[in-house]
């Protein structure tokens, strides 16, 4: 039995004023067959990671491809998609005949000139290795899956976890049924019910958590496979944004459509329930500061880099300082220019530092204030899980009360190294200021004895009615009172 597997994997924001290149992917995930290390999985490449550990035990031969994957971003530049898609192409049609193809793939990719960039490639899979390979996927909950993404595979697996803490766990169950499917055990089918709704849905609050746990204990019993919610990604102008529930059942496709209707309805009747509450700027430092309790997480959804974000908007660290905050750091800014001009003065020197505000009219004014350079520190990462997320070099600066860390590779909040890197402990801080949406909540859930999340002025606003759409298919909730839902596969 032989077995491919590759990745090309990114979220594109297409609002974005970042464009995604070649380059984008070699700072973050850029490996050739051989070059995988044997650690860990790397964000998308949980599939190739979990089969190449399980190959020999479970008898079959892995042919290993290229995985590339860029941090959340603007639209990939289309010859470098291309590029990558065709040395992924090339190297399965070299390793043909194979009996299955393990895809890590985001779910979320756009390219100049393609808005369904994995169904672009799966499509182009299945012409290659026919209608009896099996085809089975590894997708961010924050995809678009699409019906052409839906037909030209045979089982789909996204993670089920927000913030995405089981990638390695979903890889595994997407193994699982590969092998029973090549092995005749079981027969997949697919149904999809489309909520026709755009929200967010972090699994750490009640309601979601609640619904989670139910959809994995309905898994492997009475001829259901697996169920993934859709969670769709707000920030991408595309046809198929939506959230969706995705239904495998075994030989059954009645079965899957009443399960994927059942749930789909319960996740329509959701609707506006699933997140959480926001404050504006002012009301949340407030709030902070009242508290007794330290540190008070503030996190700031609105300039995730993990939502294509800039992350280096300055609203709320012109509040904190405005309020005179002691005690407070915020994190990550993203400022390559800002970091070199630390490195220069160095560590301990005060001079007059401009930053951030730099990327876009979203990135609002950039700050200007006299600063102290309290850490630097070359090449940095900070840790998601198993993954470990590079940020390049990094300096943190005082200003006021504030503690200020700069990173050169953008990326969100996501482990205590971001402090920890440059000689900030983080819990002994009174307030911190993260720029995520709810991934922070892993490392930082456990220290936090509050949380509060700002809708600030940068990009990623939490009312989608604010977002200017053009593609994306109406009527849909919020932007529409009168969508349909239903079953469309
Ligand atoms: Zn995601």
């Amino acid at each position: 039995m032989r077995l491919f597997t590759a990745t090309l994997a990114t979220e594109t924001n297409t609002f974005s004023p970042l464009p995604t290149s070649l380059a984008s992917y070699q700072e973050s995930v850029f490996l050739r067959p051989g070059e995988h290390p044997e650690d860990a999985a790397r964000m998308c490449t949980a599939p190739l990671f979990v089969a190449r550990r399980r190959a020999a035990g479970d008898g079959f031969q892995l042919i290993e491809g290229s995985c590339f994957a860029a941090s959340p971003a603007g639209v990939t530049n289309r010859r470098d998609y291309e590029t990558m898609r065709d040395e992924i192409l090339g190297q399965l049609r070299a390793a043909l005949p194979v009996d299955g193809v393990l895809l890590g793939l985001h779910g979320a990719m756009v390219a100049f000139g393609y808005d369904d960039v994995e169904g672009d490639i799966l499509a182009r899979v299945r012409e290659l290795v026919g209608e009896r390979c099996v085809i089975g996927i590894e997708l961010d909950p924050h995809c678009h899956l699409t019906r052409k993404r839906v037909a030209a595979s045979d089982i789909i697996v996204l993670y089920k976890e927000f913030p995405h803490t089981d990638v390695v766990e979903r890889a595994e169950d997407l193994l699982d049924l590969v092998l029973a499917t090549l092995r005749g055990k079981i027969k997949p089918v697919m149904s999809v019910y489309d909520c026709r709704q755009i929200q967010s849905y972090p699994t750490t609050l009640p309601l979601m958590r609640g619904f989670v746990d139910k959809i994995k204990a309905m898994e492997g019993k009475d001829g259901i496979l697996s169920i993934s919610i859709v969670h769709g990604f707000p920030y991408a102008d595309v046809p198929e944004l939506s959230s969706r529930v995705l239904v495998i059942a075994d030989a059954d496709k009645a079965k899957a459509d009443a399960v994927a209707t059942t749930l789909g309805e319960e996740l329509v009747a959701m609707r506006g329930k699933t997140m959480p509450e926001y404050l504006d700027v002012e009301a949340a430092i407030g709030v902070a500061l009242a508290s007794n309790a330290a540190p008070v997480v503030i996190a700031e959804p609105a300039d995730n880099a993990g939502g294509g974000a800039p992350s280096d908007n300055t609203d709320v660290l012109r509040a904190l300082v405005a309020n005179d905050v002691k005690a407070a750091a915020i994190a990550p800014i993203w400022d390559p220019v800002a970091v070199r001009l630390c490195f220069d003065a160095g560590d301990g020197s005060s001079f007059a530092l401009r930053l951030g505000g730099k990327t876009g009219p979203a990135s609002g004014q950039p700050f200007d204030g006299q600063v102290r350079v309290i850490g630097l520190a070359r090449n940095c990462w900070q840790s998601f899980g198993p993954t470990k997320v590079p940020l390049g070099d990094c300096a943190a600066v005082r200003v006021g009360g504030v503690d200020v860390v700069l990173i050169s590779n953008r990326t969100q909040a996501l482990g205590l190294e971001l402090f920890g890197n440059l000689g900030i402990d983080p819990t002994q801080k009174q307030l911190l200021v993260l720029k995520s949406t709810n991934h922070f909540m892993a490392a930082f859930g456990p220290i936090a004895k509050k949380v509060l999340y700002v809708d600030s002025d940068a990009p990623l606003s939490r009312d989608y009615r604010r977002v200017p759409y053009r593609k994306v298919t109406r009527p849909i909730w919020p932007l529409d009172d009168d969508s349909e839902p239903g079953l469309i596969l």
